[in-house]
């Protein structure tokens, strides 16, 4: 019986390999390699395809948020609102530049941020709320634009997971004031190494985070703020202007793969919610299941892998105990029996099929 494997970049990429082999002769050919004509053209086509106006290519997801939140121009220990249930390095970014995460529960069954918690932890010190639109569904954007608005703080979206998702048909990564995207080569726009992407409606913000990932420069040698070395690579933006003439057609068929789990797979699982307003792009596909190592073990004796996203919840990191002292129950309960199970582009409708048989039996 043949393996399922959980994810295998080279069959997610095979279809691209001669157009990506044009392009690296044509990059060696032009001979410009940092900032030139690829990277701007990238953010263009990247900003057409999620109707917004701009974008500043980076080095990857976790400096997007950096420099955004850098940019800011926010004081030592203000406070930034945060899900819980999070990848790491969305909270990582808010103490890296200095500013003090406050960790909020999510929605059990959204597994995004939950507005209710945000309205119970603004305090005079907030200034800012960063939402992860977690496995490729977006936040519950119109309550949490409403207390953007009411306690006038910054907005930033982590898009990590969701290029190409929508919320009422408006694409995440245009809400907030910045929207910081990775091209981390598993995410749905998958580059062939790191790369990352912020996008603003304001102009001012664009202008300065590209000053800021170039050393702060405003002119050649002439600095203007404290910046960084984080810049996107020009060879990853010639083979993300390939890929992303595909981001529909991929998102397209994880949807359909995502609509035979609905359909197949028995209810004594826990799936994600369904919901006409919201377009998913299932990052990820998970699922909830008490006995999860059970089933995590029944599925590879059966020749399914899976995986999961994440088994330590941020606040449980070593790193992080000094900082974080309450507990999280349902962001813990979230970690302990979440499985994420196969949903690649180069997964089959057959593939699918068969596994839902399969855990069905469990
Ligand atoms: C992948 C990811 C990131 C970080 O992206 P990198 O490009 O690996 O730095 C940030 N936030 C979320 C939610 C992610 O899934």
């Amino acid at each position: 019986m043949n393996l399922i494997e959980y994810e295998n970049l080279n069959k997610v990429n095979k279809f691209l390999e001669k157009k990506i082999l044009k392009r690296v002769s044509a990059f060696l050919k032009n001979g410009n390699y940092i900032l030139g004509e690829n990277v701007s053209n990238f953010e263009k086509i990247f900003s057409k395809f999620i109707k917004n106006r701009f974008s500043a290519g980076v080095g990857n997801g976790l400096d997007a948020l950096i420099i955004s939140l850098n940019s800011l121009n926010l004081k030592p220990n203000d406070e930034i609102i945060v899900s819980c249930h999070t990848y790491i390095a969305t909270i990582l970014a808010i103490i890296r530049v200095g500013l003090k995460p406050v960790l909020v529960e999510p929605d059990i069954f959204t597994y995004n941020i939950s507005p209710e918690e945000i309205k119970k932890n603004i305090s005079k010190k907030t200034r800012a709320i960063v939402v992860t639109h977690m496995y490729g569904k977006s936040c519950d954007m119109h309550p949490i634009l409403d207390i953007v608005n009411k306690y006038r703080l910054f907005l930033i979206e982590d898009c990590a997971q969701s290029h190409g998702a929508q919320y009422f048909k408006k694409y995440t990564g245009t809400f907030g004031d910045y929207g910081c995207f990775s091209f981390y080569p598993t995410k749905n726009l998958g580059g062939f190494g790191d790369g990352g992407l912020i996008t603003s409606n304001i102009r001012k913000n664009i202008e300065k985070v590209k000053k800021l990932r170039n050393y702060g420069f405003k002119a050649k040698n002439i600095t203007e703020y404290l910046g960084f070395n984080s810049r996107l690579d020009e060879i990853q933006a010639t083979f993300l202007i390939e890929k992303i003439k595909y981001l529909k057609k991929i998102n397209e068929h994880k949807r359909r793969l995502a609509e035979i789990y609905f359909y197949y797979l028995s209810d004594n699982f826990i799936k994600p919610i369904i919901d006409k307003n919201f377009y998913d792009v299932y990052h990820i596909f998970p699922i909830r299941i008490n006995e999860r190592d059970k089933l995590i073990a029944y599925l590879k004796k059966k020749g399914v892998e899976t995986a999961i996203h994440y088994p330590i919840p941020p606040h449980k990191q070593k790193p992080f105990n000094s900082i974080f002292k309450n507990s999280f129950p349902l962001t813990e309960q979230i970690h302990k029996t979440i499985l994420s199970l196969p949903v690649s582009f180069f997964h089959s409708e057959k593939d699918i099929i068969r596994i839902c048989k399969i855990i069905n039996k469990f």
